[in-house]
């Protein structure tokens, strides 16, 4: 059985109050490991030590140094590979050929790209002539922001987290992280790769624990907090901003969506079948980014519905390392139930279940999982809970449409707006859709291609704020204006 411990100022700590609680692995549902929650005790004690390492060593050190251990963070975490990957995959079930392609490089590069954009970052400089003959020259100037509360879902786990410790680390920042209670791990284990590398103690720190009256909200509410950077549901993002309204302290926030997908007659049909399919059903739905809601040009629907329920009818479930697996299971037993919540109510609401609609059928020693199908609808009008409030599951409803005003209207008439991804060969439509949905990130005939230099976040209930590349320095440094006179 592991032990998960808190990392507070380099050292791994239980908590004083001696509470701990279960870790469990979706495939089976079996319990793996026993995380210490942190109390405020543990919560004032790593805000301290990453005070402390503000005002020390790590406050004190040239860019150049800091992103030699950024670097040696990136080499380390890929020197660990293999442990960071059955870390991972024991707490998310998520297949090997996701994890070990998207979850861990990822979560290492996170650590690299910010080196590029912090050291060739500039600011304004302003000359102007005073009153009195004067010369005044202003200059900006970017200071870290301070500590830097972390708190993180469940479904990226260490690739959502370095998305945010990367670039809080490079501005020179120190950070608070809170793990989802779900995927302790590879946060908890990160640390080792600080100490190993040679990071300061108290410049990354862990806090396990819950939301609400737990270390989430003991971190949020903590005034020794500078700023909380969030990715998680919007409901959770309105409790941690009422937070962080108390001491004005920012916030930037990555919430949830109901992504569409735009499919036109005369897209590449493959592309679309074979995006839409990644789009849908990785990571068993639980991606920000997914979509659950597809719109398909008439003349088409027919053949595209046929030929995405073949590819959900394909996603075999399965262990993360058998090879056949093409999808794992859902982060818990509580999302199980909602997702299937979801599946029961669309029947309700008067849904065709094109495939799906239930638990797939497991070998004896996966049937206590946490397992869903791959599900598709059709036959819904656009006011179904479905298509109007975010499931976070491998399912999809499929709509027919017949002119760009009318999918664009539709797609827009939600409270989220996250992302999208169109596909058309026509390559005006294909802007003029880019532009006017209401989303943070638009994709076209592609999805979840990233540049890490470019913006990352969500329109309207989607989010506040961009991360990535230069943006993120919006959040992560204060800039602070300086005028000379002379
Ligand atoms: P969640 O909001 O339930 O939990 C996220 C984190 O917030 C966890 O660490 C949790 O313990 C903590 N938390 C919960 N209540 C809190 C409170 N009152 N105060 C402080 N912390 C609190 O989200 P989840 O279920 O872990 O993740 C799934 C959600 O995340 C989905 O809605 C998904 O769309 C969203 N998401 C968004 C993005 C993005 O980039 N926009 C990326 C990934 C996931």
């Amino acid at each position: 059985m592991k032990e998960f411990l808190n990392f507070i100022n380099g050292e791994y700590v239980k908590s004083a109050s001696g509470k701990t609680f279960d870790n469990r692995n979706p495939v089976d549902n079996s319990v793996i490991g026993k995380v210490h929650e942190a109390g405020r005790p543990e919560v004032d004690a790593a805000v301290a030590a990453a005070r402390a390492a503000l005002e020390g060593d790590w406050g004190r050190m040239s860019v150049v140094e800091r992103c030699k251990l950024l670097d040696a963070l990136a080499i380390g975490i890929n020197d660990r590979f293999d442990d960071f990957l059955q870390a991972e995959i024991a707490d998310t079930g998520k297949p090997n050929h996701l994890a070990s392609h998207v979850d861990i490089p990822r979560g290492a590069a996170n650590f690299q790209i910010f080196i590029d954009t912090i050291k060739s970052v500039s600011t304004e400089s302003f000359n102007m002539r005073t009153p009195d003959g004067k010369t005044a020259l202003s200059y900006g100037v970017r200071v870290p922001r301070g500590v830097i509360a972390v708190v993180c879902p469940w479904n990226l786990p260490l690739l959502l987290m370095t998305w945010k410790v990367g670039p809080a680390l490079a501005c020179g920042n120190t950070v608070v992280v809170k793990p989802s209670e779900e995927t302790p791990a590879t946060a908890t284990l990160l640390g080792e790769v600080m100490n190993a590398v040679g990071m300061p103690k108290g410049v990354y720190n862990v806090v396990h624990g819950f939301g609400p009256d737990s270390a989430g909200e003991f971190l949020t509410r903590h005034p020794g907090v500078n700023g909380i950077t969030f990715t998680g549901e919007t409901r959770t993002g309105e409790a941690i901003m009422k937070a962080a309204a108390e001491g004005i302290r920012p916030v930037s926030m990555e919430l949830g969506g109901k992504n569409a997908a735009v499919v036109f007659a005369d897209c590449d049909f493959q592309v679309a079948v074979d995006t839409v399919t990644r789009s849908c059903f990785e990571n068993a739905g639980q991606v920000c980014l997914g979509t659950e809601r597809v719109y398909v040009e008439r003349p088409i629907f027919d053949r595209f519905v046929a030929a995405l329920k073949g590819k959900a009818e394909a996603m075999t479930p399965g262990l993360p390392f058998d090879p056949a697996t093409k999808i794992g299971p859902v982060i818990s037993k509580e999302h199980q139930a909602k997702v299937l919540g979801y599946y029961k109510k669309a029947a309700e609401e008067g849904a065709t279940v094109v495939t799906g609609g239930g638990m797939p059928d497991m070998p004896a020693a996966l049937k206590d999982g946490c397992w869903v199908q791959p599900t598709i609808w059709t036959g819904l009008p656009e006011t179904a809970s479905v298509i109007t409030e975010e499931i976070f599951g491998p399912c999809c409803h499929i709509a027919p449409f017949d002119s760009e005003q009318e999918v664009l209207a539709k797609v827009n008439k939600n409270r989220y707006g996250l992302a999208t991804a169109i596909f058309t060969q026509d390559i005006g439509r294909a802007n003029r859709m880019a532009q006017g949905i209401h989303v943070g990130l638009a994709w076209i005939n592609s999805w979840f291609l990233r540049d890490l230099r470019t913006s990352f976040g969500g329109s309207k209930q989607s989010g506040i704020g961009r991360e990535g590349g230069v943006h993120s320095l919006e959040f992560y440094t204060d800039l602070r204006n300086v005028m000379v006179k002379f």
